[in-house]
């Protein structure tokens, strides 16, 4: 089978020209990015009045891969039909629910960039640029914390990743494996988020012993019984080797008193991770500084951009001040890669993450912060909190009860029925959801049904909150 190479450039020509779609002609660029950009415009100049949530389901038949080339408005038709109709919109203020999305606009121009000239930012040696940016990202974010200059960092996917991150780097600097493992014991809030549970199940603790520390009547963990289950445990020859907190729980938004748990941790050599996904932003506050203080004291840390730094989906940091635990298990040199391992210095995203290949991250949270400065994003989070305030009180004349003085902007309410008030409350959320203006979400703790509160979306604004009311105040009268 003797290819000439005569009828090898006849067939490479051949396909050059079949493939050549894959390029946009400038014509198409424009074209194309006009329809993008048109229908955008039309998502955004519509937000403020466009439903929060619809229960209607998506129609797979319409999305259904077959091969064959189409036109992008019609593509986009389905998107705008299929997707962005359906379900929760995260990018809308009326999103109350879980813990709210957001969607600045500067993140979406930084990915478009990122990705059109697809810079490679897991390795200095790919694009010193690239990497160099979300290192800037990353020191930002250790001095929000205090976190030391030689504490590393990464831009993960979200918090879930992060968590798995830290938790992976505690378990390896306490050489937490084999047979050590049933007896070492990790302490926590019930408050914990689940992709903590995940992330001890992945990274093969299951078998370790977890503990739940009781809580104060605000849902903060409670250092006095940490340390007590902390002494019992040494006596009775278990292995403590971490605490779990969370500074801003995502049920409740509960800031546990990292001080305390802090400085337990340093006199018993325990592992301190403080899961922040949530409520981490806050620390941009003048108000609230206060209470993330002993923040700085955690071996590790998380905290989502995609949340309380209202970017779109697809952004966590993870902070670690032990680099060579993180790097003990993320470090890895192929033969393929020995072009890439000059510089020992240097600290790579690859170096600290499973990722090697990666979405370049950095420059959708390196832009906004850039463009915008700091300023609004922490007038914005101010906002959020004085809103779940108003939510409150005016929640209270409505004849509702609610949870306890939030530390942030998640919390809850419930109607005091009489009768079952778990079924008059579910009933009540279905009606919420129904109408689907704004959507809000619900919690069971110790068993009773609660509608949650959680304000965080940069788009909600004080009309929401009163959209909101009239909402709740409209399905209340249906029940009764
Ligand atoms: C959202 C959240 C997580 C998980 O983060 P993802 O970005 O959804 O993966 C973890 N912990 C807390 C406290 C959270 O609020």
């Amino acid at each position: 089978m003797n290819t000439t190479i005569e009828s090898l450039l006849g067939k490479i020509k051949e396909l050059q020209e079949r493939s050549s779609d894959l390029e946009f002609s400038q014509k198409d660029r424009d074209e194309a990015l006009g329809q993008v950009h048109a229908y955008a415009t039309e998502f955004l100049d519509a937000i403020h009045h466009t439903n929060a949530y619809s229960q209607a389901p998506s129609n797979p038949e319409l999305m259904r891969l077959d091969g064959k080339k189409k036109d992008l408005n019609e593509l986009l038709r389905i998107y705008k039909e299929e997707v962005a109709r359906k379900g929760i919109n995260p990018a809308s203020g009326g999103h109350l629910g879980y813990i709210p999305g957001g969607g600045i606009y500067a993140s979406a121009l930084g990915d478009y960039l990122a990705d059109v000239t697809n810079e490679f930012s897991g390795m200095h040696f790919a694009s010193p640029g690239a990497a160099q940016m979300e290192d800037s990202v990353i020191d930002w974010l250790k001095d929000l914390f205090g976190f030391p200059g030689s504490a590393v960092g990464n831009l993960t996917s979200g918090g879930s990743i992060a968590n798995l991150i830290a938790l992976v780097a505690a378990r390896d600097q306490h050489e937490i494996k084999g047979e050590k493992i049933m007896k070492s014991v990790i302490y926590l809030s019930a408050q914990a988020h689940h992709s903590i549970q995940k992330a001890l199940r992945i990274i093969g603790l299951s078998d370790a012993i977890l503990r739940e520390v009781k809580l104060d009547g605000g849902f903060r963990m409670d250092p006095k019984s940490l340390a007590k289950l902390i002494r019992s445990d040494i006596e009775e020859g278990f292995h403590p080797f971490m605490v779990i907190s969370a500074a801003g729980s995502t049920d409740t938004g509960a800031v546990d008193p990292m001080d305390s748990i802090g400085r337990i941790c340093k006199n018993h050599g325990l592992w301190f991770h403080v899961d922040a996904a949530y409520g981490g932003f806050f620390i941009l506050i003048d108000s609230k500084r206060e209470m993330f203080k002993g923040i700085e004291m955690a071996d590790s840390l998380v905290v989502d951009p995609h949340k309380g730094l209202f970017m779109p989906y697809g952004i966590g940091v993870v902070l670690v001040k032990d680099k060579k635990a993180v790097m003990q298990s993320h470090h890895y040199v192929a033969n393929y890669m020995q072009d890439a391992v000059k510089e020992d210095e240097v600290v790579n995203a690859a170096d600290v993450s499973p990722e090697l290949t990666k979405h370049f991250r950095g420059l959708r949270a390196w832009l906004p912060l850039q463009y915008h400065g700091i300023e609004p994003f922490k007038a914005c989070l101010e906002e959020k909190i004085m809103l779940t305030e108003y939510f409150r009180q005016r929640l209270i004349e409505m004849g509702f009860r609610v949870g306890p003085e939030p530390d942030l902007s998640v919390s809850y309410f419930y109607f005091p029925s009489g009768g079952d008030e778990n079924q008059f409350n579910q009933d009540l959320l279905d009606l919420i959801h129904k109408d689907g203006r704004v959507f809000l979400s619900s919690t069971l703790i110790e068993g009773q049904f609660l509608i949650r509160i959680a304000i965080l979306a940069f788009r909600t604004k004080l009309d929401t909150v009163n959209r909101a009311l009239e909402m709740i105040s409209q399905a209340l009268e249906k029940l009764r």
